[in-house]
């Protein structure tokens, strides 16, 4: 079987290419033109001897999920794509244009595991996991479709990142190589359920990616139902994982909330949650939830949700109220796709 060359770090392509003799900077010229100069024809890649690409064609494939089908909400501020993968899973990804620059959402697995009740990626459950060139295509496919620089990339897209341990690592490795996005550490984010001993690994990595925890609730009753996954890691030792992450890593820890009317945005659960996480360094990335036709769930009001803001601040915490981007194109985690199918099934 064919070598798939995409997606791979330095060291791997220079072990492919010294099979058929070739020296080791041929890898990095490789590595050019996938990368930098997305020339993914190898009868293209004219700094190379025709006898080098006529071994390319014989023994390398280039293995590129297709983009089939995209969505730009009405302000352009989030772009989503629907890619088809060579076993003709579907995968998600979204850009989003912040006044920073572009942010790219990476899903880390086909479905998901974790069973969120919000969340449409669960509904059928994890398929697999992505391998590290899979993932890096979802930010290719926007480099070349918008010729956009990548300012920084969060893995909240579907599937559970530290689930898929391994080769998440080596997909962030790959977007910190200079020959490739040269993006640095701190403009990456892990968001996890919590997968509490994964996260005293990572901290053990030495990178200083920020981990983003999705928190959802302030004891383990409700967190429990809102994301049934939880119930093996109760929320005490998530906490002291947390503190870890940020001992080890001196990065700061977000806590993501998603606000619920009626489950978990009322001022008693904001007093109990700065009771959980006490005088730790963190930031709460609170959520309101973005309903949508499968889901009875509601965001609270606008007063509530301040209400449950000025409690943080009032014990010192530092909060954001995330903004809704991309409601109108289904931008929550699993939307697109499920649409499609939808639509491929009348
Ligand atoms: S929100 Fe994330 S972790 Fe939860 S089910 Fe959806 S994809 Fe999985």
């Amino acid at each position: 079987m064919k070598w798939n060359v995409w997606g791979h770090s330095l060291e791997e392509t220079e072990a492919f290419l010294a099979e058929g003799g070739f020296p080791r900077f041929r890898a990095k010229q490789l590595h050019d033109y996938l990368y930098k100069r997305y020339i993914y024809d190898f009868s293209q890649m004219t700094q190379f001897p025709a006898a080098m690409r006529s071994w390319l064609e014989e023994h390398a494939q280039m293995n590129r999920p297709e983009v089939i089908r995209r969505q730009r909400s009405g302000d352009g501020d989030t772009t989503k794509l629907l890619l088809r993968l060579s076993d003709g899973s579907l995968i998600e990804t979204v850009c989003m244009h912040h006044d920073y620059g572009n942010s790219i959402c990476v899903s880390t697995q086909v479905g998901c595991a974790m069973g969120c009740i919000f969340c449409a990626s669960t509904r059928h459950g994890m398929k697999r996991n992505l391998l590290p060139g899979e993932m890096l295509a979802q930010i290719y496919a926007f480099r070349e479709l918008y010729d956009i620089p990548v300012h920084s990339i969060v893995l909240m897209g579907s599937g559970e990142p530290l689930q898929n341990y391994d080769n998440v690592l080596a997909f962030l490795r790959l977007c910190h190589n200079p020959d490739c996005l040269n993006l640095s550490y701190r403009s990456m984010t892990l968001s996890t359920c919590g997968i509490v001993p994964a996260i005293y690994r990572l901290a053990d990595e030495g990178l200083p990616i920020t981990l983003a925890i999705s928190l959802h609730a302030p004891n383990d009753e409700i967190r429990n139902r809102i994301l049934p996954a939880s119930r093996r890691y109760p929320i005490g030792t998530l906490i002291d994982a947390a503190r870890q992450y940020f001992r080890v890593t001196g990065r700061r820890v977000t806590f993501e909330y998603i606000l619920i009317d009626g489950i978990n945005a009322g001022t008693e659960h904001a007093e109990e949650l700065c009771r959980l996480v006490g005088n730790m360094a963190c930031h709460f990335n609170l959520i309101p939830i973005n309903g949508t036709e499968h889901i009875q769930l509601y965001p609270p009001s606008r007063q509530q949700t301040d209400r449950f803001c000025k409690i943080l601040e009032k014990h010192g915490k530092s909060v954001t109220v995330r903004r809704q981007m991309g409601d109108e194109i289904q931008a929550a985690c699993g939307q697109l796709k499920r649409r499609y199918l939808d639509d491929s099934s009348k």
